[in-house]
C-alpha cells in the first residue's frame, strides 16, 4: 500500500471530500486507513460500571484508500505516488516534484 501512518491526504470522497488529514492508522490487507478527523461515526459506549452514564464519542472510521490521495510533503500538492529503487533501499516519490516522500 502506498499511504503510510502519518502522512497527510487529501479526501476525493463522502462528506469530508476536499478536507485534509494525517493518517493515523493503516490496514494494508483491507486497503483501508483510518484519517485523524475524518469520517467520523457516532459510537454509544455502554457504561462499564452502574452509576456510569453511558456516553456517545465520535471516532474516525476505516476510509478506502481509492478515496484518498497522497499530499506530497515537498510540494505540497495532491499527487500520486511513484517508487523508486536505489539498490536495495527502496522509497517512494511525488509524481509532480519527483522528489523523495
Ligand atoms: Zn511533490
Amino acid at each position: 500500500m502506498k499511504i503510510r501512518k502519518g502522512d497527510t491526504v487529501l479526501i476525493l470522497s463522502g462528506k469530508d471530500r476536499g478536507r485534509k488529514g494525517r493518517v493515523i492508522e493503516t490496514f494494508p490487507k483491507k486497503g483501508r486507513v483510518i484519517i485523524e478527523g475524518i469520517n467520523l461515526r457516532k459510537k454509544h459506549v455502554r457504561p462499564k460500571r452502574s452509576g456510569e452514564k453511558g456516553q456517545i464519542v465520535e471516532r474516525p472510521a476505516p476510509i478506502n484508500v481509492s478515496n484518498i490521495k497522497l499530499i506530497c510533503s515537498k510540494c505540497g500538492k495532491a499527487t500520486r505516488v511513484g517508487y523508486k529503487t536505489e539498490g536495495k533501499k527502496k522509497y517512494r516519490i511525488c509524481k509532480k516534484c519527483k522528489g523523495e516522500i
